[in-house]
């Protein structure tokens, strides 16, 4: 068996590539994103209903996940990249078929566009289909998750002050909460968990349009060095 499926619309985001998006939605609420809808998706009538709907469940392909041989087993990096789990018990990009799905905010409908927030989407994702959240099914007080029991612990991120000043300035310009994104991102500490940073290695990763450059003074802090546009 097998069955095609084309995309109802495609994310814009503010995750120019993989490095530093949160490991699940909701976690970077500063990470917004546009969702063109593509015809005949785009026509309001696909839309009806959902003015007053806080939260959507996004269905999307992981196109940018590496291919490869199929494995029973992945090692997430939130277990620090060495233990093995089931691939059916992680959220890991490369499995038997590359879907994923994220709840995410509706800040708004524009044009026929979907404005959301609290994305771990890259740039350019193919999203498959969008179905409301439906609190009285989708919350679970009681779920247990032994191996994702809480959010990962955040570590404290400081600026310079000419890091600082200039993500301000780009914040302006972009009209994007750029400051808060900056720290909710790298408080997830997206390096591999496994990795022993040196003090003076710098780590960097684009951030809509300007390149965030940091380095670790501890290894449970980072300090920002630098927001620079993209050349
Ligand atoms: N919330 C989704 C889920 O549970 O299916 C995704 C979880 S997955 C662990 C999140 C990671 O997927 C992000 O940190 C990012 O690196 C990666 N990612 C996001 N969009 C992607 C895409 N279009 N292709 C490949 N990887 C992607």
């Amino acid at each position: 068996m097998s069955w095609q499926f084309e995309p109802v619309g495609i994310i814009h985001s503010c995750f120019a590539e993989k490095f530093a998006i949160p490991r699940q939605p909701l976690l970077a609420p500063a990470a917004t994103a546009r969702l063109e809808l593509l015809p005949p998706y785009h026509q309001p009538e696909a839309l009806e209903g959902l003015q007053g709907v806080s939260h959507l469940w996004l269905i999307f392909v992981f196109h940018a996940a590496a291919s490869g041989p199929q494995h029973l087993r992945v090692r997430p990096p939130r277990l620090g990249g060495n233990q093995r789990i089931g691939v059916f018990a992680s959220r890991a990009t490369h499995r038997p078929n590359p879907i994923g799905q994220s709840v995410v905010r509706l800040e708004g409908i524009e044009n026929g566009q979907l404005l959301l927030s609290g994305v771990d989407l890259l740039d350019g994702t193919p999203v498959l289909d969008i179905k409301p959240y439906v609190p009285y099914a989708d919350a679970i007080d009681d779920a247990i998750n032994p191996l994702a029991p809480q959010p990962p612990e955040a570590i404290a991120v400081t600026w310079t002050d000419a890091a600082r000043e200039e993500a301000q300035q780009h914040q302006d310009r972009l009209r994007q909460p750029l400051v808060a994104l900056i720290e909710q991102c790298l408080s997830q500490d997206p390096k591999p968990a496994y990795q022993q940073p040196a003090p003076d290695r710098e780590y960097g990763v684009q951030l809509w349009d300007v390149n965030v450059r940091w380095h670790y003074p501890h290894s449970d802090q980072i300090r920002i060095l630098s927001v620079r546009q993209a050349t």
